[in-house]
């Protein structure tokens, strides 16, 4: 049986969105938190951006010395040569690319005002392709933007010409979210059977609906007998109204009535870590989580009113579908409300010794620790909020790859 993969697109989608920002050692954890989580895939950024490519290089350090060990980092970028170029050239190291085209009347004729004709289009991309594999990409992915409002007859033609000319999968993007649930299954079943390629679902929530058309798609692909990849970001964060939510993605995965006997999901997804993961993105955006949001709001296991509390306390399933534990809740959260030391851009050694004595971490050479100390600084200049123990640990651990993080001088 095919199966489902999570593509996380966090750190493209989600922090290229307008008002929302993140500093590059924040969408460091979230490659390592995605790591932990047994997430496939993390689209890492943009290899074309100037201010990216430290970052990028550093991560792919991180991957190449076993510290993010399964998921594979992906870099975005326009599938014209010249991109496909500049970003080989920024990030020699990446293996890893999805390449973007637009597919649909609309935005070929607003984007390039009737300069170019969709075979200049497709040649373009096919060439992308083939030159993005000489650089050494083991995988590419090739995207059809605006592929929900595309003839399906084109969408299948380009399918098509991009697996000829070497492409591992297909991005079917939903990206104004005009989809719904039975339309997107149909067109993606159609779309699968007719070219036999792993198709992976890029979704946006206009409608409130992102996680509903996802797997609806997945299930059209599954059905045609294909791989299906979902594009998710951590708490939906993304552009306008945002993108399909990971970890209610997951959570469908596993009990939605339907999709839990249909879809398989990939295996090694481990759903205890997204209580870490979404609270860690809500304090690195500096956006709270919705008291709504399903599996980490704060209410999603709460009951007060009469019938609902009595009916929780005589069994829990007759009003909860999953436990807390099941997304890593239940355990209290330790809170420090009496004096406390913190480390960070104008701290001392003492106090930085100090911080890192209470998570065992000892450093025996002065150098090191003088190293260590001014690399905390700086992070915590870079990221402009206190840091977390898990950076701390990072920081200590690889302090020479944190250094490249921290590098985004223009
Ligand atoms: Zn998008």
């Amino acid at each position: 049986m095919n199966k489902v993969y999570l593509v996380d697109v966090t750190n493209r989608d989600g922090v290229q969105t307008s008002r929302i920002l993140l500093p590059k050692l924040a969408k460091t954890m979230l490659n390592l938190y995605l790591d932990e989580m047994g997430v496939y895939q993390s689209e890492i950024g943009f290899p074309t951006l100037k201010h990216e490519i430290s970052y990028i290089n550093a991560n792919l350090e991180l991957a190449k010395i076993g510290a993010i060990k399964r998921l594979r980092l992906e870099g975005w970028c326009r599938a014209i040569p010249a991109d496909v170029t500049l970003t080989f050239r920024n990030c020699p190291d990446l293996k890893h690319i999805n390449l973007s085209m637009s597919t649909s009347d609309v935005m070929l004729r607003t984007k390039f005002m009737g300069k170019r004709s969709w075979d200049d289009i497709l040649k373009g991309v096919c060439a992308s392709i083939k030159l993005a594999r000489e650089y050494g990409a083991v995988t590419i992915g090739v995207n059809a933007e605006d592929g929900s409002r595309t003839e399906p007859d084109r969408l299948i033609e380009y399918a098509l010409a991009v697996r000829e000319a070497g492409a591992d999968r297909f991005r079917y993007s939903d990206t104004l979210g005009s989809d719904d649930p039975l339309t997107i299954f149909e067109k993606v079943r159609e779309l699968a059977l007719a070219t036999k390629y792993p198709i992976e679902m890029h979704c946006h929530n206009d409608l409130g609906m992102a996680v509903a058309v996802s797997l609806a798609g997945a299930q059209g692909a599954i059905e045609a007998g294909v791989d299906c990849f979902i594009d998710t970001t951590i708490n939906g964060y993304g552009e306008r109204a945002g993108n399909c939510d990971l970890v209610s993605t997951i959570l469908a995965l596993k009990f939605a009535r339907g999709f839990k006997e249909k879809l398989r999901l990939d295996e090694h997804i481990d759903l205890t870590k997204a209580w870490k993961v979404a609270r860690y993105a809500s304090y690195a955006f500096n956006i709270p989580v919705p008291i709504t949001q399903p599996g980490v709001g704060a209410n999603a296991f709460a009951h007060e009113s009469g019938i609902h509390a009595d009916g929780t306390l005589k069994d829990r399933r007759t009003y909860e579908l999953y436990d807390p534990e099941d997304v890593g809740r239940g355990e209290p959260e330790r809170l420090e409300t009496g004096r406390i030391i913190t480390t960070g851009e104008y701290g001392g050694i003492r106090g930085f010794r100090h911080v890192y004595g209470k998570l065992g971490i000892e450093f025996d050479d002065d150098s090191d620790a003088r190293n260590v100390f001014e690399l905390v600084q700086y992070a915590n200049l870079h990221t402009q909020k206190p840091l977390i123990d898990d950076e701390l640990r990072l920081i200590a651990r690889h302090p020479e790859i944190v250094r490249n993080i921290l590098k985004v001088t223009p």
